[in-house]
């Protein structure tokens, strides 16, 4: 008994086919009837479920809306409150710790993702063999400040991660258990974790076209600063991920070719002003040219340096996620 007990929270199957991971940020109309579809749908699929709900520091009702779902749907929702708000990737993040299905399905409250993508996503992930699947927003209902910039995002984000997905940004995907567990959302991430979980290892990305409907209740959360913020964890990942290992081949390569730069240009000055005695040698652009290059490579230099460094001090804790040991 004890010995099952604590086996199952080691090996995390509680005997639960699927948690639905849901945050929630000021979305106290919606939950009720999110919360009955999907339990409508999953009562009739014959699946065990849990729904974890994870309050961002909502400021309206939500969470007396969640405590009462509790008591209606007793053994079928956890909750997690946050005390202030902190963002879509810290909800999932903490719910994914707290999820003990089998396979762990994230949808936004919004009930903009339709419950009745869960069984086919759950057959995906369980029979297909995929560590991970994508929903994708094929036919969007948002208004096209939003549509168009994610095109281009996910265009750029396919060529930087290698990851043939259309839509990484869409809130319903679903996830082996051990893939929720080993990806560590953090800041904004939640954009990215299809590349959050290949660096990982799990390779085998699934994707499948899903309804999406307009916002009933509410307002999104997200405004015009999720581009700048998209585009700079973008950019992250792009760096991070071709240069995690060796910052100094990138830093150290740039760093060469503007200290190579900067000192030919300056040995041709002084050259030409030592031996060919050309006066006005400091009025040149060319002079600021080649001490500027050679200051910017310079630092190019040290940051490659810096950067080395900060990674070798932390890489005696660097785990590396090792799937098996015999
Ligand atoms: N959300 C959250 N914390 C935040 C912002 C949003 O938990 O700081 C939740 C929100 O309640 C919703 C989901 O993340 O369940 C997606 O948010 P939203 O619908 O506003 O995004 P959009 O659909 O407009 O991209
Ligand atoms: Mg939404």
């Amino acid at each position: 008994m004890f010995r099952h007990f604590y086996f199952s929270i080691k090996d995390h199957t509680a005997d639960m086919d699927i948690s639905i991971v849901v945050p929630v940020y000021n979305e106290e109309e919606s939950l009720h009837p999110l919360m009955e579809w999907i339990n409508r749908v999953l009562s009739s699929d014959q699946k065990t479920f849990e729904v974890v709900f994870i309050d961002d520091g909502s400021s309206d009702t939500s969470w007396q809306v969640i405590e009462e779902l509790k008591e209606k749907y007793s053994g079928k929702v956890t909750a997690i409150k946050f005390r202030r708000n902190y963002g879509k990737s810290a909800a999932l993040d903490v719910g994914f710790e707290a999820a003990q299905g089998d396979v762990v399905i994230t949808m936004d409250a919004d009930m903009q993702d339709s419950p009745d993508e869960v069984p086919a996503l759950y057959d995906m992930v369980m029979n297909e063999g995929y560590d991970m699947v994508s929903g994708w927003k094929k036919k969007r209902h948002d208004p096209i400040s939003k549509t168009i910039p994610s095109k281009l995002f996910n265009a750029v984000a396919r060529k930087a991660s290698g990851i043939q997905l259309h839509d990484f940004n869409c809130g319903l995907k679903a996830y082996k258990n051990e893939v929720v567990k080993d990806v560590n959302v953090y800041g904004d991430m939640h954009r990215w974790i299809p590349v959050l979980a290949k660096w990982q290892g799990y390779a085998n990305i699934g994707e499948k076209v899903v309804e999406h409907r307009a916002r009933e209740f509410g307002v999104s959360k997200f405004g015009a600063k999720r581009l700048i913020s998209g585009f700079l964890d973008l950019l992250s990942i792009f760096f991070v991920g071709k240069f995690n290992k060796q910052p100094m081949h990138f830093f150290g390569t740039w760093g060469i070719i503007f200290l190579a730069v900067g000192f030919l240009t300056l040995i041709y000055l002084t050259v030409s002003k030592l031996i060919f005695e050309v006066s006005g040698i400091n009025d040149r652009p060319l002079f600021f040219f080649g001490i500027l290059v050679l200051i910017i490579g310079t630092q190019l230099f040290l940051t490659g340096f810096l950067a080395e460094l900060v990674i070798n001090n932390r890489s005696k804790e660097r785990s590396y996620n090792i799937s098996k040991r015999i």
